[in-house]
Order: structure tokens, then C-alpha cells, then sequence
């Protein structure tokens, strides 16, 4: 990953490259995106900069044996840790990221813009929560503890801190607060708050920024196909939810807490409150005459302009609270047909 390939986000990569060449690189970096906007790409892009033997115009030149490795994701001075869990791709009592390494290859290599759900699904373990545990630690402290092996710098990038408990945290804290000459850790974060206090305080913080709508639509055209599929059962299940809901039809918005629940992993559910929520978005939106942004396909104005007719002031504001909420509760273990029979019933409230 060149930085002229990053999509969006000039102004960070800009920043990186600029760090780079003055030689007063942070070795702490904390990366913080909403989902899907390219801190990853940016992260790898700026690692294989600084390790880039032929470098120009402030980019790296995609062709020499470390740019090359680091396209590829095998250079071995860069080292990948990511939230997992035991599943069936992987036969280890206590997986690592190490267990799951060619999965998270495979997909970052083909979309660098991957989503946490995605990467659940590539290694196997949509229905678990990934956790990053304390044998990470010994791990990232093993091979850091090592001569680099190219003579560069040494990066580890981090996927999701917030998924890393205290006694992990403890474990990295001294490494990441004195490193080993030329090493960079790039963490990546989707909710800066859940970050353990001990670890954030030491790092360089950079916001990286939404995407603009056509940055986005580039974003999607990387994604393989099943995403819209997927959708097209989402959209089916929002349509009746707010068709029932319009009409005050109890029954039919019951039967989609129902369909919702039915939805067959953690991570589908979530994917669906997502959904849900830009669904909503795109209703208030449409309220607030602001329809060039609102983002509604040519397809769907019918719909979205009579529900933005239908539903009373305040009910967006209130019914993406409430999806907000219940996506929160989803990894805590809860009933989910009690937990979307209630979101359905409260949204029915509100109107
Ligand atoms: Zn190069």
C-alpha cells in the first residue's frame, strides 16, 4: 500500500510522511477512524514508507523487496495483533493472532477497509467476541525483543486496542513506553474511550477522518458482493419493521424483533443495527430537506420520502438510540429475542 493509493485522508498521510522524513517518529500512534474510513490502509502505507529503500516525493516506491514484503503483508519486521478467539480455522487452546494469520492476509491484502464483522467472519469466529489476552503480549515482546531483520524499522499495528484487558495491557505498557530502537506501534482504534487509559497516554493521537460520500462509494466498490445481498435481507426486514410501525400494525413490527433475532450470529445482528441506524439517518435527512446527502438511492426515494412524511419529529433522534443501544448489549450475552421484541416495542412507542 503506496499512500497515493489510500483512499480519503491526504491530510493524515500527509502528516505521516512528513513525520517520517524529519526522522522524529512517534513510537506510539493511536489511529482513531469510525469503521471502514482507511486507518489500516494509512498505518501500512506509513510503515512501508519508512522501511521503503527508494523513496520519492514522499511516497513510498511499491517496488523494492520491502515494499514489495510489505504489500504482501509477509515483511518480517511487521507484525499484525487483532481480537480473536477459539474457533474452527484454528486448532490452538489459546489462539493468538499468530493462529489466524493467513486469514487476516487474505482479507487485508484484498480490502485493507475490511470492517471488524468482516474479519470475525474470515477467522471463523462470527458468533464469539475477539479479545486480544495476555499471550499476545509475550508474543509482540518475543519478537520485538529480536534484531530487526531487514535493517529498518520494526512496526507492530495494533487492530482494535479496546479489545485488550488490563493484565494485557500491563504486560505491553514498558514496550510500548520504551521501545526498542526503530520500532513503531500504530494502534488502530474504533472507540478511543474503551482504549485502557495506560496505553492511550503514551501515544501520538490522530484522528483519521470520515469519508466524503465518493470516497465512501470508492470504499465500496472494493468490497466483494455478499455485502449487498446481505443487505437486501436487512433492507426486507427495516421496510416491514417501519412499515408496521407507520401503520400501527403491532403484530407485524413484533414479527421483525422476531426476524431480527433470527439473524444468525452476534456479528449479523450488530451488521443490522448498523444497517438500521444509517436507514434512520437517511429519514431525517430526507425531514430535513437535505435530500443531495442524505444518501438515498433512486430506488428507494418512494420509500424513504413517505416514511420521512410519516414519522413525527424526534422519532429518528430517539429510534437510534434505542438500535444504538441494543448493538451495545448484543456481545453481553443477552436473550436476543427479549432484546429486539424490546427495541421493536419501544421504536412502536414512539411514533
Ligand atoms: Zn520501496
Amino acid at each position: 500500500m503506496r499512500f497515493c493509493d489510500v483512499i480519503g485522508n491526504a491530510s493524515v498521510a500527509k502528516m505521516l510522511s512528513s513525520m517520517a522524513d524529519s526522522g522524529r517518529v512517534a513510537h506510539a500512534m493511536l489511529l482513531y477512524e469510525n469503521e471502514g474510513c482507511g486507518a489500516l490502509a494509512l498505518a501500512l502505507a506509513y510503515v512501508q514508507y519508512l522501511n521503503c529503500s527508494n523513496p520519492s516525493n514522499g511516497d513510498s516506491c511499491g517496488k523494492c523487496p520491502s515494499c514489495n514484503q510489505i504489500s504482501k503483508l509477509i515483511h518480517p519486521d511487521v507484525h499484525f495483533v487483532f481480537p480473536v478467539n477459539k474457533g474452527p480455522k484454528s486448532s490452538d487452546e489459546k489462539p493468538t493472532s499468530e493462529s489466524y494469520l493467513k486469514y487476516w492476509r487474505e482479507l487485508a491484502v484484498a480490502d485493507p477497509y475490511f470492517t471488524e464483522a468482516d474479519l470475525q467472519r474470515a477467522i471463523g469466529i462470527e458468533s464469539k467476541n475477539g479479545l486480544i489476552a495476555v499471550a499476545e503480549a509475550k508474543s509482540i515482546i518475543n519478537k520485538l525483543s529480536l534484531a530487526s531483520v531487514a535493517d529498518g524499522y520494526k512496526a507492530v499495528i495494533f487492530y482494535l486496542p479496546e479489545k485488550m484487558n488490563q493484565e494485557t495491557a500491563n504486560r505491553l505498557l514498558k514496550m510500548v513506553e520504551e521501545p526498542p530502537e526503530k520500532t513503531v506501534f500504530l494502534f488502530i482504534t474504533h472507540a478511543p474511550e474503551k482504549v485502557l487509559q495506560t496505553i492511550f497516554s503514551r501515544c501520538q493521537s490522530v484522528r483519521v477522518m470520515p469519508l466524503s460520500k465518493e470516497e465512501a462509494a470508492q470504499v465500496a466498490a472494493l468490497k466483494p458482493e455478499r455485502d449487498s445481498e446481505e443487505e437486501n435481507v436487512y433492507m426486507d426486514i427495516f421496510s416491514d419493521l417501519m412499515r408496521g410501525i407507520v401503520s400501527r400494525d403491532l403484530m407485524t413490527t413484533l414479527e421483525c424483533g422476531e426476524s431480527m433475532a433470527a439473524l444468525d450470529s452476534r456479528e449479523k445482528q450488530k451488521a443490522f443495527c448498523t444497517f438500521a441506524s444509517e436507514c434512520i439517518r437517511k429519514i431525517f435527512m430526507v425531514q430535513q430537506n437535505l435530500h443531495q446527502i442524505s444518501g438515498v438511492g433512486d430506488h428507494e426515494q418512494e420509500f424513504y420520502a413517505e416514511m420521512a412524511k410519516k414519522c413525527p419529529k424526534g422519532f429518528c433522534v430517539k429510534a437510534v438510540a434505542n438500535i444504538e443501544k441494543v448493538a451495545s448489549m448484543i456481545d453481553r450475552n443477552v436473550n436476543s429475542k427479549i432484546l429486539f421484541c424490546d427495541l421493536v416495542n419501544r421504536m412502536f412507542l414512539n411514533i
